[in-house]
């Protein structure tokens, strides 16, 4: 039989109750809190499993706490808060009821807040007020036209990573002149349609990339803009994946051979030196590996332009984290006040200057709304399967990322259990989320939190499954941004034997 004891707790992110539970199967206790693990002290949990088991010996390994999906309270302050809050028992985006959303369009659905994608944006003008410096969005991290047109409406140019992505740019009424092109692997054929349409500068990542923009630029009678992508050398701090500054990491020059490769595209007639480019990872949530970068590209600028080659713009990258459970990253005015702090000290601080911010505009601005289809109790396990999976929202099974899962409605239909949240798909790998305590039955649904970023950008079509459709909140309105993908869309341009 498991046990449990309420417990009141402080913190942001833990809820007002929490619950101690231990089972007979599982002598192991833990706390359970909202959206996150916590260690907490063993001596903590001792007099209260004695006073439920007397008799036995608790488990002396090291104790984790567990999500308290069932245990949120209207006062719970959630990641994607303030857009994201409970009113009257209800999950609302905006003022928004998202169960209403949920039964009108069916899910699985991703629903975005305009408000908290525009704040968002806000807090880095607000860093680059009386600056000359500019956003640039890394729509890497959700390329929906509807965003694009959000963020081209409120000044921003583009970062882009492929052809398809500047095609989507000028679908959407942004321009050309203000879009930076990233990326390892552009192919010529990029490369022309991106100089053709006048974009404003391609971070270049090696040395034939170099040569072969030159040359696409010469055919055409074009001179190319460029920017170099250094690789600082600096240690990001997360997972290993979305690093991309180190030595061993694909991107990027190496920062000692980045002045040779300046000197060697002066010497290309296809070129045009601009800036210097710089990112070092994604999910940054502390402000040092920013400075320590910052000052490695300000020693290679002093030496490019010591040899005569001025650097006209200073490109920072993106990187900076969001709140999936308990991270705190700095806020994009207060990190960029340190920035230009450390920008005017070595003489830079009038320079033009780009970032490429992707996830930290849109990540907690989105969710991802998902019916439970089945309970399905286990003898290791229980699970939870709803209608969402990896291909919807593959974070979890690429990185072991965390999302936290909360119900929209705070009734309590079932007792809590823990379960793992698995998607239908047939991979072992398809969990949203693993050891969550949920009160759920079949037919509720959930919310994935902080799924703006990253998810819809890249989900599949594994398994034959549409992708899922996705609504933009604006206050009380809703406006449907891309529809649910049918079989016969999928099925279109493939074709039978004759
Ligand atoms: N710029 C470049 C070159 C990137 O590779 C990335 C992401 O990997 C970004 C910008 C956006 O990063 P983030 O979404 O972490 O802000």
């Amino acid at each position: 039989m498991p046990c449990t004891l309420s417990l009141w707790s402080a913190g942001s992110l833990v809820p007002a109750r929490a619950r101690f539970t231990t089972c007979d199967s599982n002598p192991e206790p833990h706390i359970e809190s909202l959206g996150q693990r916590i260690d907490w002290p063993r001596h903590f949990f001792q007099p209260f499993f004695q006073r439920i088991h007397p008799t036995r010996t608790m488990n002396p390994s090291p104790t984790q706490a567990i999500v308290p999906q069932a245990l949120i309270t209207e006062d719970s302050r959630l990641p994607g808060a303030p857009e994201l809050h409970y009113a009257n028992g209800q999950l609302h985006l905006e003022g928004v009821r998202l169960l209403d959303l949920a039964q009108a369009l069916g899910t699985p659905l991703f629903a975005y807040s305009k408000h908290s994608m525009l704040e968002a944006l806000k807090r880095y003008q607000l860093g680059f007020e009386g600056r000359r410096a500019r956003v640039h969005y890394a729509m890497k991290a959700n390329s929906n036209l509807a965003l694009l047109q959000l963020f081209a409406r409120a000044g921003c140019g583009f970062d882009v990573v492929s052809q398809g992505e500047l095609e989507r740019v000028l679908a959407a009424g942004g321009l050309a002149k203000d879009v930076i092109f990233s990326g390892v692997g552009k192919t010529r054929g990029e490369i022309a349609r991106a100089l053709k349409e006048g974009i404003l500068c391609f971070n270049v990542e090696s040395t034939p990339e170099l040569e072969v923009i030159n040359e696409v630029a010469l055919a055409l009678g074009l001179v190319a803009p460029i920017s170099i992508r250094v690789n600082p050398n600096v240690d990001p701090k997360t997972h290993p994946y979305i690093s991309t500054g180190l030595k061993d990491n694909k991107f990027g020059v190496a920062h000692e051979e980045t002045l040779a490769l300046y000197l060697h595209a002066k010497m290309l007639k296809g070129l045009r030196i601009e800036g210097i480019d710089c990112h070092i990872g994604s999910q940054i949530t502390t402000t040092e590996p920013y400075v320590d970068a910052l000052n490695r590209v300000l020693d290679l600028v002093e030496q490019i332009e010591s040899h005569g080659m001025p650097i006209h713009h200073l490109d920072f990258g993106g990187g900076l984290g969001i709140q999936y459970k308990d991270e705190t990253a700095p806020d994009a005015n207060v990190l960029w006040k340190t920035l230009w702090r450390v920008l005017d000290a070595r003489g830079f601080g009038d320079r033009h200057v780009m970032v490429e911010p992707g996830r930290s505009l849109v990540g907690n601005a989105g969710v991802c709304l998902s019916t439970v289809q089945y309970v399905k109790p286990g003898e290791q396990k229980n699970f939870c399967i709803v209608d969402a999976a990896m291909n919807d929202l593959p974070r979890p099974a690429m990185y072991e990322a965390f999302h936290a899962i909360v119900p929209l409605s705070l009734h309590i239909p079932a007792e809590p259990a823990v379960f793992d949240v698995v998607g239908p798909v047939c991979e072992s790998g398809d969990w949203l989320g693993r050891e969550r305590t949920l009160s759920v039955a079949a037919g509720d649904v959930l919310a994935v939190l902080s799924a703006g970023a990253y998810c819809t950008s890249m989900s599949s079509n594994y398994n034959t499954r549409g992708r899922a459709a996705e609504v933009l909140i604006d206050e009380q309105q809703w406006h449907l941004i891309r529809d649910r993908e049918t079989t016969a869309d999928q099925l279109r341009l493939e074709k039978l034997l004759d």
